[in-house]
């Protein structure tokens, strides 16, 4: 796997459940040029990603919105690290009127966490087929 392959990260986008039990997933942004390269720098809000996510919300007439984050890890079966806890704390500070989950794509397994009682549970997972 190339390491830009492995560091490649976007927004979800889609809708929920009004008690935030299911997911819609419609859409993802992915990465561009001007997002850093590097996992530390990680920036979800790099502007395209938050150009994508207003523009479907606008054309959706609001039922589409910004639904949590995801990225690769160079693992088969993704396990979250702790850059990611702290940056999946950070996204849900930002965004307090919603549930999000978060997407890790690994080399054999893709993976939905979400947080539960304050800790991040895996909800999802099934093998990628290529
Ligand atoms: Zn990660």
């Amino acid at each position: 796997m190339s390491r830009d392959r492995s560091e490649a990260f976007g927004a979800l986008i889609g809708s929920q459940s009004a008690d935030a039990n299911e997911f819609w997933l419609e859409h993802c942004t992915t990465p561009q040029k001007e997002d850093s390269a590097t996992r530390v720098n990680f920036n979800m809000r790099a502007p395209h990603h938050q150009k994508s996510v207003d523009s479907y919300y606008e054309s959706s007439h609001g039922k589409l919105g910004y639904l949590g984050t995801w990225h690769t890890h160079p693992e088969p079966t993704p396990t979250p690290s702790n850059i990611d806890i702290t940056d999946w704390k950070k996204c849900i500070k930002r965004n307090p009127d919603r549930q999000l989950i978060f997407v890790i794509v690994g080399q054999k397994d893709v993976c939905i966490f979400r947080e539960i009682n304050g800790s991040f549970k895996r909800i999802f997972k099934e093998k990628i087929d290529d």
